[in-house]
């Protein structure tokens, strides 16, 4: 009966947003860059041309430096979308991590404008992970020699199921009343690390223990905005978990996109 239950509530994907695509922020970030010219274009017109008579010189100066940067992140963004769209990376000089730094950076004002929108908070911070995953998916490449570490949060584990697997993932019994045993059996497949964290911080610090290549991360989406900022130098993927039973609380894995990812890092693309 429970069982019966758990497999509907994985058909209809419980809480969370487990199908967000990058497009609700890409949105987001074009209003944002419409909003900033005109701000520029109204300081110039406000500001700095009326004292043009006083200064004709550090006022062109201005007027240049304002369209420099206006024209530039235009390019920048026009750029990376079409990365993004044709999958294929246009911009291998600059490296991944300030690529997601800067997206990362633009989320409280796309916030902003995503709730003005009507969207939640979860929808747009779900949208922020699948562009940044579909970036990493373009941007990061070779194997290399850390390997994968795969980090879970304690939810994933059934709360009535007494295993230590935090200490030890392999002491799960693989019972099927939770997704680890699924985790399990990929990690003999795929051969990669897992470590069970309860909160970002924890996950950051085994990030630096391990040193892996690549990081996969299941998480909600908070914690996984957080830990993507705090792992800069490896490239992330982030899987946000399912909330069927609300958060923090015997929450799903999407296994699907979960095996996708241990694919792409381990060369099955
Ligand atoms: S699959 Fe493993 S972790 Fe999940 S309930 Fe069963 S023994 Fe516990």
């Amino acid at each position: 009966m429970k069982s019966e239950k758990k497999s509907k509530i994985r058909e209809r994907g419980g809480g969370g947003m487990p199908s967000a695509t990058p497009g609700l922020y890409l949105r987001l970030v074009v209003v944002w860059y419409v909003l900033f010219t005109a701000a520029t274009a109204l300081f110039c017109s406000l500001v700095v041309l009326p004292i043009r008579a006083l200064h004709p010189l550090s006022v062109k100066g201005v007027l240049s430096a304002a369209t420099i940067i206006v024209v530039m992140c235009g390019l920048y963004f026009v750029i990376e979308m079409l990365s993004l769209g044709r999958g294929r990376d246009f911009l291998p000089f600059i490296s991944l991590a300030k690529r997601r730094a800067l997206f990362r950076m633009l989320y409280p004002l796309c916030n902003i404008l995503g709730r003005l929108f009507g969207r939640s908070q979860e929808a747009v911070s779900a949208s922020l992970i699948a562009l940044i995953n579909q970036l990493t998916r373009i941007a990061a490449r070779g194997r290399g020699e850390g390997g994968i570490l795969v980090l879970l949060p304690r939810c994933v584990q059934n709360s009535k199921c007494t295993q230590r697997i935090a200490e030890d993932i392999a002491q799960c019994k693989r019972c099927g009343k939770c997704d680890i045993a699924r985790v399990v059996e990929m990690m003999e497949k795929y051969r990669f690390r897992v470590a069970v964290v309860g909160g970002g911080e924890l996950a950051r610090k085994k990030v630096h223990e391990l040193s892996p290549s690549f990081v996969i991360a299941v998480a909600c989406e908070r914690e996984l905005l957080e830990g993507i900022s705090a792992v800069s130098d490896v490239p992330v993927i982030g899987i946000p978990n399912r909330r069927p039973e609300g958060p923090c609380t015997n929450t799903v894995i999407d296994i699907d996109e979960f095996e996708k990812a241990v694919r792409l890092y381990s060369g099955e693309r």
